[in-house]
This record gives structure tokens, sequence and C-alpha cells, in this order.
């Protein structure tokens, strides 16, 4: 027993499987429907439909088969997939792959085996739609094709259904996100008619109850906050505003609080009336008490100066001395006599100095009563403390000039950090509402990030930024598509960096540090220089990084891209990971939506081109010509312009299969329709009609113009050499042509005077083509 090699591209045909969201799933009458018909159309014991997965078969569909799954070496199945193409074993016993399988060795076993693999998309196999039979059969020509149409069937079940799961995780993604999306009807009074699932988590209230007509939106509104909501919102039913954005209070069913960020637009229809306003819901209670805090932090420092251990100095102008106290020594690490001869001024942050002094100068010059200044001075280890410092002139000469001026230092170093952090996560969360807004009306990943990268570089004083995502399938670690990449030393650069985002900008990931970062999601803090190959991506222009801190960007635990800070004056610390955390999740999130949206548009624009082209031959499929016909027809009617259509069959082409196969059949078709494209003019169009049928409609040619262009294909087709493993399989073609007529009432009768010369055609010796007659 040989099992079936793994197929070339197997962990992508595994993803797209799973994807499908279809394994051990109930039955469904669809695929049902399909197995049924096909066992009784070819009268086997079995029909089923079967999924490949990495260790089983698992099967959607089974009539006529007890198991619900079997182990994948033993599948016949899996040679099928990894075949690519239909496989039919007449008789398994005689068949050195399966002449020992145990469903073939055992009692009444398996003979028969037609199975036609299921490509849900190009190159991607997921499973089969199979019979089988415990008498061994001839399978001919025609029933194989029976099978492959009955193939097709559940190819497209499936296909819709990928393309609706898609649909719904795009749902889910924006349900499972922070911003609930909300619609208020504007006729005949303004009532809310859509609540998305995820506004309980919001607003605390249930979507029944927003949406119950007896209970007004404003009910839920804080008191305070009532008037204004109200009232902006007329504004925009009035149409004075566009759009609203506005903070208000709720008051959840529990009696709490909560804050929300409310962005609502008008919608309007073609005459640019209102019709809808549509709103978007963010809880910023964090981000409301943060603001909070941080104002009483500051009244706080007026308070904590009272209190605590204070360091003391007291100057003389006119000596020049300083003394201090104990504390202010001990604060600074250094010894009381270091203050004298005023040596304490060179201990400030060069950026504080400016500042400090015109402080001092203003109160000096009696234009502020007191001083006071917030600046750092350097410790005896070498760092920096923040002090905020109070002082006053008490003694002044007969002139009115200062003699002598005392005051007082608190260290606030902890305080200022705190306020830093504070600050920092406000301005996160800020970044996340914006962030958000942008991806929702733009969807754009690229603009998302010119907003994102310079708050964020600004935020950590970085001079460097890149966000880049992993590409959907990748395996593969090793390429990052850049969305986002920032100097802030360099806006020429900035502007090419930003065009080659445009054009889609791929990079290859050369260094061990965003490798981990990739791999085990893990940020890197990198307080050294980062060497090329630790940590580039080649091949980008970067100044060289002096530091850089390498964070994930998740969507659910699995990495889907990172952020890059680098070359910053201040150094990174492991503490920014917390600050940057909501950031960091929406930009995943972010990414994963635009990636699921991304497939979604590519599976509908594949749902659309299956339904127009035809996949052997990539020329229009029936529908398509008859439409195209049918347009034509009825403008003929108007303008008069001659139109013509030539129908052509392939000879003998029975032969062709039954001498080289039906892999050779099909090349030929193909061959077949790039050729007569090629001979044709622009405005014709090409069409398989099924089978080694195909049509072209010919506007603007009379009969004899296309019976010229039929035989001009004609002729090429005879000229042509068709291959096939080295031998020259002779193809030649029969055509019947007809002009319409006004005598034609419709196109059946247009295109049956076409068929009836084509049938002609064939019995005056077939290589031919014929010109309609006139009834
Ligand atoms: P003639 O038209 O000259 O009278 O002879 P013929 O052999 O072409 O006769 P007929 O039209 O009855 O047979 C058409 C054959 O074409 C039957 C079928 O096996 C084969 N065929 C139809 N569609 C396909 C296809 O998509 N691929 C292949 N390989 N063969 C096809
Ligand atoms: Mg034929
Ligand atoms: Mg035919």
């Amino acid at each position: 027993m040989k099992p079936a090699p793994l197929p070339r591209n197997e962990v992508e045909r595994l993803h797209l499987l799973h994807e499908l969201d279809i394994l051990d799933t109930e039955p469904e009458p669809v695929f049902d429907k399909i197995t049924q018909f096909a066992k009784q159309l070819f009268d086997v014991d079995a029909a089923l439909i079967t999924l490949v997965d990495s260790e089983r078969q698992w099967f959607k569909s089974k009539i006529g088969f007890q198991e619900n799954e079997t182990p994948r070496e033993v599948s016949f199945c899996s040679h099928a997939v990894e075949k690519a193409s239909t496989m039919v074993v007449e008789d398994a016993t005689k068949d050195e792959r399966f002449f020992d399988n145990p469903y073939v060795v055992a009692e009444n076993g398996l003979r028969f085996y037609a199975g036609v693999p299921l490509e849900i998309a190009p190159d991607i196999f997921v499973g089969t739609l199979c019979i089988t039979d415990s008498r061994p059969r001839n399978f001919s020509t025609q029933q194989r094709e029976w099978l492959e149409i009955l193939a097709e069937w559940v190819k497209n079940e499936l296909v819709g259904r990928y393309a609706i799961s898609n649909f719904e995780q795009e749902r889910r993604v924006l349900a499972e996100g922070p911003v609930a999306a909300v619609v208020w009807q504007v006729e005949p009074f303004p009532h809310l008619i859509y609540t998305a699932s995820n506004v309980e988590r919001v607003l605390g209230y249930p979507s029944d109850y927003l949406l119950d007509p007896e209970v007004n939106y404003e009910t839920i509104v804080h008191k305070s906050d009532c008037e204004e909501l109200l009232a902006r919102m007329q504004a925009v039913l009035d149409g004075e505003q566009e759009s609203l954005e506005l903070e208000y209070r709720v008051i959840t069913p529990q009696g709490d609080v909560r804050w929300v960020h409310h962005y609502a637009r008008a919608d309007r229809d073609s005459h640019g009336h209102l019709v809808r306003v549509r709103g978007y819901l963010h809880d910023s209670t964090k981000r409301k008490e943060l603001e909070i805090s941080l104002q009483q932090a500051n009244q706080s420092f007026a308070l904590a100066l009272a209190a605590g251990n204070l360091a003391t100095w007291d100057w003389n102008l006119i000596k020049q001395t300083v003394s201090v106290n104990h504390t202010w020594a001990e604060i600074l690490g250094r010894d009381e006599s270091y203050a004298q001869n005023n040596r304490w001024a060179t201990l400030i942050h060069p950026e504080d100095y400016q500042a400090t002094r015109d402080a001092l100068q203003r109160h000096l010059k009696g234009q502020a009563e007191r001083f006071e200044a917030r600046f750092r001075l350097q410790h005896a280890d070498g760092h920096f403390i923040w002090l905020h410092s109070i002082g006053k002139v008490i003694e002044f000469d007969e002139n009115g000039l200062a003699v002598r001026m005392v005051g007082i230092h608190h260290d606030i170093t902890d305080e200022v950090k705190n306020e830093l952090r504070r600050k920092q996560q406000e301005t996160v969360l800020n970044l996340v509402s914006a962030v958000q807004h942008e991806f929702l009306f733009v969807k754009e990943f690229s603009e998302v990030c010119d907003i994102a990268l310079p708050q964020l570089m600004a935020l950590t004083q970085s001079k460097v930024g890149i966000i880049g995502e992993l590409p959907g399938k990748s395996v593969s670690r090793e390429l990052l598509w850049l969305h986002g990449v920032r100097r802030s030393d360099d806006e020429v650069k900035n502007q090419a960096y930003q065009k080659l985002i445009h054009q889609g900008l791929e990079v290859e990931v050369t260094g061990r540090v965003v490798w981990q970062v990739l791999t085990e999601g893990k940020a890197q803090l990198c307080p050294y220089p980062v060497q090329n190959e630790e940590a580039l991506f080649q091949p980008l222009d970067l100044p060289s990084l002096e530091n850089a801190y390498i964070l994930p960007l998740y969507f659910k635990r699995q990495v889907v891209g990172l952020l890059l800070l680098a070359n910053s004056a201040q150094g990174y610390n492991q503490e920014l990971l917390a600050t940057l955390e909501p950031i960091l999740n929406t930009l995943g999130t972010l990414m994963h939506f635009r990636r699921i949206d991304e497939q979604r548009i590519n599976a509908t624009e594949e749902l659309r081109r299956m339904a127009t082209i035809d996949e052997l031959t990539q020329v229009a499929n029936r529908r398509v010509f008859i439409e195209a016909a049918e347009q034509r027809f009825n403008e003929q009617q108007r303008y008069e312009l001659p139109v013509s259509v030539a129908i052509i069959d392939l000879d003998h082409f029975k032969k062709v299969n039954d001498t080289y196969g039906h892999a050779a059949g099909d090349k030929v078709l193909k061959q077949f329709a790039d050729i007569t494209r090629e001979v044709l003019r622009d405005g014709d169009l090409l069409g398989r009609q099924g089978g080694e049928e195909f049509a072209i409609l010919l506007p603007h040619a009379d009969i004899n113009q296309a019976l010229q262009a039929a035989e001009r294909v004609r002729q090429r087709i005879e000229e042509t050499e068709f291959e096939w493993q080295g031998k020259t399989i002779p193809v030649t073609i029969s055509i019947g042509v007809a002009q319409l007529l006004p005598t034609d009432k419709d196109v059946d009768r247009w295109f049956a005077r076409a068929d009836n010369a084509l049938y002609q055609a064939k019995s005056d010796g077939r290589n031919r083509c014929i010109a309609a007659k006139e009834v």
C-alpha cells in the first residue's frame, strides 16, 4: 500500500480548508442531494464528499458509507487531491497503490473508485466528490464528465461558503472591537433602528432595550450632558452640521457612570436628503478618569509642598554665597559645602537652564511675586532629580535691590515620572480612537500608520518608526510588508518611503532580534546599537539604530506584525510596553481586519469571474455569450447594423480523447480558444457553448465578412500543430455562420440557422465553413 505524497502546497491547502470552517459540521441537504444523485446516476454502492485533513479524511456527505472519517494514509482521495485531477481506479486489486488497502482486502471490499478533486482556489484542492463500488467497473468518458459536473457544483457551494464565512468573520471582528456602530432613522421622528452586537459592552444596555421604540436614547444619558447632546444632534438633523463628536456620561442600569466618546455623521440620499445618522460609540471611561486624575495630581502638588522633608537654600546675592540644609545635600548625594559659591547652578539640566533663569529674573525684577520653577539637578551619581523650587527675596538694600533670597526644593522625581506615564497613557488612548476612526472611514492601513507613527514616535522620543505586517498565509517569518516607515530627521526620505509603501513595500527580515519578535511574540528591548545582522530589513535605507524597542502586534495571541521604535535620546524601558498595549492591540486587530477584508474582496471577485468565464478555456461562458447576443439582437432592431454568429464544433473530438486521453483533449480545447482569440478582432466575442462547441459573435459583420473571419479561424486551426507528449494531434473544426436577418424572430431562431449550417458542414465532410440558409 502506498500512501499519497503530500501536495506541494500542503500548508496553504490545510489553512484554506480550516478557514472554510466546515470540518465536523452537521450534514447539509445541498451536499446530500448531490451525493444521492451521484449514487443513483452511476448506480454505485457509495457516493461521498470527502475533505482531506492533515491526519484523516472527513466526510461532509456520505451516502452508502458508515464511518464519519478514515485515516488519511488509507484514503483513496488523498491520491486524487495530490494528483490534482480526476482519478479513476477501475479495479483496485490490480492497482499497486491499493491492492492491499484494508478497505480493498475487507470482505466485499472496494474495487471501483472515481474521484474528482475540489479546487476551491487556484491550485488548492481540499477534498473530492467520489463514488465507490464493490464490483470492478468501466468508467466512460461521458460518465467522467458527469461526475466532474457534479463536483463543480460541490465546489461552487464550498467557494460560496468561503466568501460567506469571511464576511461573518469580518462582522465578528468588528463586534469584538471597542467601537460599537449604531444607526438612527430620521423619519418620521429620529429613532434607533440598528445597534451592533457589542453595544452592550460600550453602553451597558442590551440592543433590545435600546431599540425599543418606547425608549428614548437620551434617558440613558447623564442629566448634565443631555442638553448638549440633544442640541448637537439637532444641528446634524437640521443640516447645520455634517457630523458631531462629543464625550458624555451614560448611566448604566446598575447606576454606574460611564464616559462615552460619540462620533456621528449624516447619511444622505442621492438628492442630499438626510436619511440616517450613523454613530460610533466608544467607552472612554478609562481615558476620562486619567484626565481627571491628572488634574487632581496637579492640585496635589501644592499640598505636597506643605508637608514632608523640605530642602532649603539661603542665597546671599551680594557675597554670592549659598548655604543649604542637610536634606538638600542628601537629595543630591552631595556635601553641604557643594552649594557654596553658586556652584549648584552648574548642576541644572541644560534643557531647563533658560526657563529657570527666566523665572528667577522675573522675581528679581519684581514682575513675579515669588520664584517658582521645576527643573532637574544632577545627582552625584550622574542621574537627574526633578525638583520643584519656590523662593522669595527677603532682604533689599536701600535702593530696593535684592540682597538675600531664601527658598525650598521638593523632590518631585516620582510625581513627574507618574505624570509622564499618565500623559502617555492618555495620548495612547486618544490615538486608539483616532486610528479606529481613520480605519473605519478610510480603510487604508497606510493612512492609519501615517497618523499612528508620528504620535508614537513623539511619545517615546524616537527618531525612527516602522510598522510592518506578516504576509497572511506566510509560514516563513522572513517577509514583512511595511505599512509605515518614518524618520524624524528627514522629510524627503519620508515621502520616498510613502511612495514605496503605496507600491507595496516588502522587505526581508534578516535579523535575529526581529525574528524573535515575530516567532516568539515577545517584545525585544535593545538598549545597545542594533547591528544589521540583528534587526534590519533588507533592502531598506534606514539610519543606523542606536537603540530600539521592537514590539509584536497581536490578534488573539497570534502575531500579525510588529512596531519598531528606535533612536530615542532617553532610551526605552519595559514599562512602555504596558502603556503602549492598547494601541498595539488596536493595530493588530485592524491589521487582521484589513486582511480578511481583502480576502473577502478577492473571494467576491473570484466568484464574479467564475460566474462569467469558462474555467478551462477562459472564454465567456454560455450565459454571458447568450446575454451578449441578446443585447446585439435588440440593438440591431434599432440601428440596423449587421451582426453575425459563427458556431464551431471540433471534428471527431471523441477520437482525440480516446486516443490521447482526456487531459490531451482539455489541452486542445484550451489551445483552440487561445488561437481563436488571437485571430479575432477586438470587438468579436468568443464563448464556449459547452463540451467542444464554441461560438463567435461578430458585431458589424455581414454574412460575407463573418464567413471570411470564420475561414481565417478554420485555416489557422488546421495549420496549427497541437502537440501532446511528443506527438502531434490533428485538429480541424467545422463552422456554421449566420447573419441576423429581419426574419429571425428571436435569438434562438438565428442560432438555429447557424446550427443547421454547422450540421451541413459536418455532413459535407467536416473542416469547412458553411453559410446558413435565409429561412
Ligand atoms: P463530430 O463533432 O466531428 O461529429 O465528432 P465528435 O467526436 O466531436 O462528436 P461529439 O460532439 O458527439 O463528441 C464530443 C466529445 O467531446 C464528447 C466528449 O467526450 C468530448 N468533450 C466534451 N467536453 C470536453 C472537455 O471539456 N474536455 C475533453 N477532453 N473532452 C470533452
Ligand atoms: Mg465534435
Ligand atoms: Mg459536439
